[in-house]
């Protein structure tokens, strides 16, 4: 990783949209009260199109985390109109983000249906249905490609394997529809089970996905690390946010080419409570925390893990959406004073 002068890591920011500034700015009080090593280069999104990109992104932004290797990325809304690729797609196509991880536990303190949750799904990031191959084939019928090839179909594989390994995880899910999608789905699946021969210590199954969504929300404590396809991940991962409190509380990081990590919040700009200081910054939090996990700065992650778990527990200083009356700011200030 790059560091400067001070010995610090050099970590790219994009606050985003919306809410994104304000919630990036409790990442930054957060780590400052933590004093985590860690000096941001901050990139926004510009109002004009680089023709470098083709997108609102610069080209400068997406050299600062290819020289990092490491980033934080707030949300980002896309805007509307032709001529320009979307945001999150050009950083997934740019960066090569092939993986999307994306933990979700249950919190202490903070009821829901299930108090057993500790899953972690990791999502194809680049082909699948999301290849953006469609056309029409005559007049009132049209035509999508869904794309799985055996490089990106591994590449995923490896990553959930070594992921279980390295974090004690014991079993390792592949979620699929290869009773119909022989080709594609079954290309997946031989990728996954050459790859589970290299790890004889992590159990490998097979759950076809309509039975995964009934036994997730019939017993979510089945599953320990689920890998799959782009559109089931999608889809999967928000169902499993679901399963511990919404999306204000996900955190996932994007894994790319050359071992680049940016890490995100799961929601959106939320343009309805932008700018009111209401937003509840615990997800992009939780993702600055498997940024430094990626770091290896465990004992910072820890430290800052424990003290938004407490601040939740606790109950005293819960956002809007949590059932609470603080703002940003509060929630922020409880966080740091727990660290
Ligand atoms: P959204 O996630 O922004 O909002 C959905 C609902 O959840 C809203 O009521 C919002 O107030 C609430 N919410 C979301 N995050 C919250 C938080 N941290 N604290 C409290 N409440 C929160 O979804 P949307 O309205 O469908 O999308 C808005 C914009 O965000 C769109 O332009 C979309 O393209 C973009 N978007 C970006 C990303 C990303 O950058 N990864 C992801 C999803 C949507």
């Amino acid at each position: 990783f790059s560091t400067s002068q001070t010995n610090t890591i050099r970590a790219t920011l994009f606050p985003g949209d919306g809410i994104g500034p304000e919630i990036a700015e409790s990442v930054k009080q957060v780590f400052n009260a933590a004093k985590v090593p860690i000096e941001w280069e901050e990139h926004y999104v510009s109002s004009s199109v680089d023709p470098r990109t083709n997108s609102f992104l610069t080209w400068e932004s997406l050299e600062s985390v290819r020289r990092n290797g490491v980033g934080l990325k707030g949300p980002m809304a896309t805007p509307i109109g032709k001529g320009h690729r979307s945001l999150n797609l050009t950083l997934r196509k740019e960066l090569g983000l092939y993986a999307n991880v994306r933990p979700c536990f249950s919190l202490p303190g903070y009821k829901t249906r299930y108090d057993d949750v500790d899953l972690v799904t990791i999502r194809e990031n680049t082909e699948g249905e999301y290849s953006g191959l469609e056309h029409q084939v005559v007049r009132g019928v049209v035509e999508s490609l869904k794309i799985i090839t055996r490089h990106a179909s591994l590449r995923v594989a490896e990553y959930a394997f070594h992921y279980a390994q390295a974090n004690g995880r014991k079993r390792v899910s592949a979620i699929h529809k290869a009773n119909i999608m022989r080709k594609t789905d079954g290309l997946f699946l031989t990728c996954c089970r050459e790859v589970a021969e290299k790890y004889p210590d992590i159990t490998y199954e097979e759950v076809i996905i309509d039975n995964c969504c009934m036994m997730l929300v019939k017993n979510p404590a089945l599953f320990d690390v689920l890998v799959m396809p782009n559109l089931y991940g999608d889809i999967i991962s928000d169902l499993c946010a679901g399963l511990i409190g919404g999306l204000g509380l996900t955190p996932s990081c994007n894994i790319g080419e050359a071992g680049i990590a940016l890490a995100e919040a799961v929601h959106g700009s939320a343009p309805d409570i932008a700018g009111k200081n209401l937003a509840n910054p615990t997800a992009l939090l939780l993702s600055s925390v498997a940024m430094l996990r990626h770091l290896k700065l465990d004992d910072k992650a820890n430290r800052i893990h424990d003290a938004i778990l407490k601040t939740i527990a606790e109950g005293k200083h819960r956002t809007v959406d949590l059932g609470g009356k603080s703002t940003t700011t509060e929630f922020t200030n409880e966080v740091c004073d727990n660290l």
